[in-house]
């Protein structure tokens, strides 16, 4: 099979029916499911970064997950749905997000939400950087996994899809020291790539029926976009997310870095699409442009490092409290892994000087009251339609 292709259909809505028969469609150029046989254990890496309602476009839809898990089921296979969200990784976290996030209706198609809470470590010689890192258990005992995304904008990477869904392997509270580890977001990015080919889910779906827009990926607007993709390959499949988003795809830093390792083309037509994608193309969707596009590299000579801090400062964008929105509750300050924030005078406030540009504090602010802040000379630079300033 070609490793670069992707598969794209229309999915209107989230009704049953709809899911099914769309699953069914994007799959089949994939060659459907006849790998899955009887008796398969198989793990759905759902993207549940935090407990949302399915209709704030924050989670994969769980109309999705449910259609997948009948088709899974049809074929023998048992299925076991999960992900570690941005927090404790425990049952009393788990529990709210699943209810919240309405996977009853995919427990009611046969699924097992995951309950196994524990952590292991890996050793990855063949990484690029994550060659030692802590996982959650439950992707172990499986025979296969299901890389199950959302499309959304990413206040750090720019774009959320399959590639960085695959994040949700490490334990929710350790995802912010592995910002910490990895401050360069291109280091960053060839984290992630490790993780994806650490794992090598079998299949990578996006659920692009509703996607989100501006502040996310978990405070962003929903955006309907009406398209399932599918790929083997999750930067391909990022690939033509980004293009239909608008974002080209080598701003994505984990686009550059699969294509610096011959993983992924630097755009669309390096890819053999199966359907048409030109009518889900968005022309107006609100992006969250990586200041990483446009950062200045050169040498390693004192002029150039001189001349590189200089243009990075003007060009980087940063977190900034939106104050009015601010309430106070601290989560950033206590997510944050360079511990650069204080709360004064019920606000959030922060110290830039050792702020490592994660977005975390945008991540996961509950009330989108942390931004990304564009400065205007990469404004000016890049044309931006990001509002998130
Ligand atoms: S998480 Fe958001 S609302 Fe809470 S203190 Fe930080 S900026 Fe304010
Ligand atoms: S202030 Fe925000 S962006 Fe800066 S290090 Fe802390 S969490 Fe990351």
């Amino acid at each position: 099979m070609n490793p670069n292709l992707v598969s794209i259909v229309p999915c209107a809505d989230y009704a049953p029916e709809t899911c099914v028969s769309a699953l069914t469609a994007v799959l089949e150029p994939l060659g459907g499911l006849d790998w899955v046989k009887p008796g398969m254990k198989i793990v759905i890496k759902a993207n549940l970064v935090a407990g949302a309602k399915p209709d704030r476009a924050v989670t994969t839809h769980p109309a999705l997950l449910a259609a997948l898990t009948r088709l899974l089921k049809a074929r023998g296979a048992s299925v076991t749905i999960g992900d570690s969200p941005g927090n404790l990784f425990n049952a009393s976290v788990l529990n709210r997000v699943y209810a919240v996030s309405g996977l009853a209706q995919a427990e009611a198609a046969g699924a097992v939400l995951n309950r196994d809470f524990s952590e292991k470590d890996a050793y990855a010689p063949d990484a690029v950087q994550a060659k030692r890192f802590t996982y959650t258990g439950w992707l172990n005992s499986c025979d296969a996994i299901i890389n199950f995304c959302k499309l959304k904008s990413h206040g750090m990477m720019s774009l959320s899809a399959a590639a960085k869904n695959m994040f949700g392997t490490i334990p929710g509270t350790m995802k912010p020291e592995y910002h910490y580890r990895f401050p360069n977001p291109n280091d960053f990015a060839d984290m992630i790539v490790d993780l994806d080919e650490y794992w090598k889910p079998v299949l990578h779906l996006c659920d692009a029926v509703t996607a989100m827009e501006g502040n996310g990926p978990t405070q962003g607007t929903p955006k309907h976009v009406g398209c399932l993709m599918a790929s083997k390959n999750p930067h391909c499949l990022d690939v033509l997310a980004a293009t239909v988003i608008g974002l080209k795809p080598m701003e994505v830093p984990t686009i550059a870095a699969a294509n610096r390792r011959g993983l992924a083309p630097e755009t669309v037509d390096g890819l053999t699409v199966s359907g048409d994608w030109k009518p889900f193309l968005q022309t107006d969707f609100e992006l969250i442009r990586n200041r990483n596009s446009i950062l200045f590299v050169g040498g390693n000579n004192v002029f150039s490092r001189t001349v590189r801090g200089v243009m990075n400062a003007c060009l980087q964008s940063k977190p900034k409290v939106k104050t009015r929105a601010c309430i106070g509750c601290g989560k950033c300050r206590d997510i944050c892994p360079a511990h650069t924030i204080a709360i004064a005078n019920k606000k959030a406030v922060i110290d830039r000087k050792n702020c490592i540009k994660c977005f975390c504090c945008q991540k996961f602010c509950p009330v989108g009251a942390m931004r990304v802040h564009r400065s205007p000379v990469a404004k000016l630079l890049t044309h931006g339609r990001s509002k998130q300033s």
